[in-house]
């Protein structure tokens, strides 16, 4: 049996490193299938794809990519002939969507765009998926796509362009508002979920969705600039999605004593939340995050 699927970063590569032949892409750990554009598991999500011009239908604007999923074209012509499925790798990047898992991105040479290298492949960093649909592609036929978005840590690689990069990659304003809500989420977050399998510290709720247990990792102190919170367990809260919005936006505060103040009803106001032998939120990031959220301040916080 494989090894275990790594998501995220791959240790000692860094973004924008170069290949020269899918076969080293590979060596590297950085997309393990030699062909397929999609490495994943139905199950697990997918980790990682490669974009290299196999289908007509992909665009990409850098920060923003819309993929086209795998099946139903014709491999010497790359024409689709047939509809494409949602299961198989296709589902692979759904999971990862639904799970905020990190998908590393690969550009290839023969890519049609602006962001392709000029030779070979390269590593462009962590992107998350944070929408599919299905649409008729240009052959007629349905095709499954994606929307994936580049991480906000990791700079572009390729030059930056006035008109179309902004200054700061932490900022994005033209990308972000094309956002809802992406979930985000590492390793780290993965582990801190399965400690509680995925059970809400909060509320108790554990849910089910596509036929697999679901919970979100909610960083206490926010990673990203300006508050520069860190990925560790000590940071992350395993919480359902409804407790997650409540807690990024003030309406729970955590006391010292890991005790809810329910800023907006009594439903959960000192309810202790739920800890494990192996997870220890740690205090002092819940009162960073309530200095973000003062009582009399809170409509004014986002
Ligand atoms: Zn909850």
């Amino acid at each position: 049996m494989a090894r275990k699927r790594h998501f995220g970063e791959i240790d000692g590569l860094a973004v924008g490193q170069t290949f020269t032949s899918r076969k080293e892409v590979a060596e590297a750990e950085l997309h393990l299938p030699l062909i397929a554009g999609i490495s994943g598991g139905e199950s697990e999500g997918a980790d990682s794809i490669v974009m290299s011009g196999g289908y007509e239908d992909d665009e990409d604007f850098g920060d923003v990519i819309i993929y086209t999923g795998e099946g139903g074209n014709d491999p010497n012509t790359k024409r689709q002939v047939d509809h494409q499925k949602w299961d198989l790798r296709n589902q692979a990047l759904r999971v990862s969507e639904s799970n905020g898992l990190p998908v590393r991105v690969i550009r290839g040479a023969q890519l049609k765009s602006p962001f392709a290298p000029s030779e070979g492949y390269r590593y462009d960093g962590l992107y998350f998926v944070s929408r599919s649909w299905s649409e008729q592609g240009n052959a007629g036929f349905l095709i499954c796509r994606f929307e994936l978005i580049r991480e906000d840590a990791t700079p572009p690689v390729w030059p930056s362009r006035s008109d179309a990069q902004p200054a700061d990659p932490g900022a994005s304003p033209r990308v972000r508002s094309t956002i809802q809500r992406i979930i985000r989420n590492t390793q780290i977050a993965q582990d801190v979920k399965e400690i509680h399998e995925y059970t809400c510290q909060i509320c108790g709720t554990q849910i089910q969705l596509d036929g697999r247990l679901y919970a979100e990792a909610c960083h206490i102190k926010p990673l990203g600039r300006p508050h520069n919170g860190p990925d560790v367990p000590e940071n992350i809260l395993c919480l359902c999605p409804n407790c997650h919005v409540r807690f990024d936006r003030g309406a729970f505060v955590v006391s010292a004593k890991l005790e809810v103040r329910d800023r907006v009803g009594a439903e959960f106001e000192g309810v202790r939340i739920r800890t494990n032998g192996r997870h220890h939120p740690d205090a002092r990031f819940f009162s960073y995050h309530e200095g973000l959220h003062p009582q009399d301040n809170r409509e004014s916080q986002s």
